[in-house]
């Protein structure tokens, strides 16, 4: 590890490599650590919002006064950020409407400007984080080599003023570390704020029944305790969302991942049944039948992401309900495939403006959600979340509360009761005053 952390120690785990485990007991709820991002980047989309150097969100942020583009807290956030930020502001503004790195490009310029620094430092310095982070390059498929020759392509067009870039093999290495390795910063909503490099949060291994979850405070990342862990026990998180059965869950660890899982929930399938509840009817629905209509689910999931990009929202609407209504004549309204139709409906009516539909959608996904996630679930308190605020946006306070509060009580778990985010919503909820 990077540093010495007490209560957890790094071994080898037995077919996976290096992983984390602890040395004495941690309880629901408890941070085994807290982990400095070693390099992140705020995304395009989110400027304005937060602070690019401290990611706090406030209004009335300073903009970078060359670019007009990067927002600051103060000037001393903005003197903090400068030698990340100035490898950006003068090509953003040199490149104008065609300045269009991917946040993978820009993370990976950061990556190196650090790594530049830390050798003029001192030339002996081990750079540890690289050279320890697995790559997986000899696993990577066409259509991800060809997104990071393009990423690499963007480095040398971009960043290429500021930066001394390593050969061609070298950052088709350092682009598939960080796409293994790079975490995703969000926000109590689960929307996307970041990404970041975190060398101690890499190093743990995935489970689907995970006993830590990461969330984040600022740019740094804390790894708290879902569940009562006694010594010797791993570390583990998940890396992929857990909604899904069991082999939904392993095709994505292996596209992404290179491995396939086997925990227990992998071994047993223990919920792969009520994942993919079938609707009751008189005569029992024919497995073929059930077939199909999973691989009529898979593949309107896969379009769907596809399409979001280029349809409009009605026509994405249009395109859950007809979906959700050739799925709901064979599967349950708890069946995963439909929760994720009506979750993606509850996104496309958010975006467009119309509360009411949205928390339609999300009514009926949050109940079922409750069931199917692990308890203490980052996607269930943000859909408690989501709805709370939507109602009470409509002034709907005691439906609003109510749902506010069940967002609390997993939050104070993941997030730790001092988190700012809490304080904010034990406003919201006026459960403390203004
Ligand atoms: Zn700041
Ligand atoms: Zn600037
Ligand atoms: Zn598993």
């Amino acid at each position: 590890m990077t540093g010495s952390i007490e209560g957890v120690e790094r071994f080898d785990s037995p077919g996976r490599g290096r992983g984390l485990r602890v040395t004495r007991a941690f309880k629901v709820g408890e941070l085994l650590f807290s982990c400095q991002a070693y390099s992140y980047v705020l995304s395009v989309k989110e400027r304005g919002f937060y602070c690019e150097c401290c990611f706090t969100r406030k209004e009335g942020l300073a903009r970078c006064g060359k670019c007009r583009k990067a927002c600051y807290c103060n000037v001393k956030c903005q003197k903090a950020d400068w030698a990340m930020h100035k490898l950006e502001c003068s090509a953003m503004t040199a490149f104008g409407e065609n300045w269009c790195p991917s946040e993978m490009t820009r993370l990976v310029a950061r990556i190196l400007a650090k790594k530049k620094t830390q050798k003029e430092r001192s030339a002996s310095e081990k750079i540890l984080l690289i050279g320890d982070m697995q790559s997986h390059v000899e696993d990577v498929d066409n259509d991800k080599r060809e997104m990071h020759e393009g990423d690499v392509a963007a480095l040398h067009r971009f960043y290429s003023k500021h930066l001394d870039l390593p050969d061609h093999k070298d950052l088709l290495t350092l682009f598939s570390q960080v796409a293994c390795n790079g975490f995703t910063i969000e926000d109590d909503e689960l929307s996307h704020m970041g990404t970041a490099v975190y060398p101690d949060v890499a190093l743990i291994n995935h489970s689907c029944l995970p006993s830590v979850i990461v969330t984040y405070n600022g740019t740094s990342a804390d790894v708290r305790a879902v569940r009562d862990m006694k010594p010797g026990d791993e570390v583990l998180i998940s890396y992929i969302d857990l909604l899904y059965p069991t082999d939904d869950r392993n095709n994505r660890l292996r596209e992404s991942y290179y491995f396939t899982c086997d925990c227990q929930e992998c071994k047993t399938r223990s919920k792969d049944k009520v994942k993919l509840k079938v609707r009751k009817r008189s005569e029992p629905i024919e497995p073929e039948v059930i077939d199909n209509m999973v691989r009529y689910a898979r593949k309107i999931i896969r379009e769907f992401r596809f399409l979001k990009k280029t349809k409009t929202p009605s026509e994405l609407l249009e395109m859950c309900e007809q979906s959700l209504e050739e799925m709901g004549a064979v599967f349950d309204d708890s069946n995963v495939y439909m929760l994720h139709m009506m979750y993606q409906a509850m996104g496309v009516c958010l975006y467009m403006e119309d509360p009411v539909g949205a928390i339609r959608y999300g009514e009926k996904v949050v109940g079922s959600y409750s069931k199917l996630y692990p308890a203490h679930s980052l996607n269930v308190s943000s859909m408690y979340l989501k709805l709370g605020r939507l109602n009470m946006g409509l002034e709907r306070n005691s439906v609003g509360i109510s749902a506010l509060k069940k967002a609390i009580t997993i939050m104070e778990v993941t997030h730790g009761k001092n988190h700012f985010y809490l304080k904010e919503l034990r406003k919201e909820a006026k459960l403390t005053k203004k």
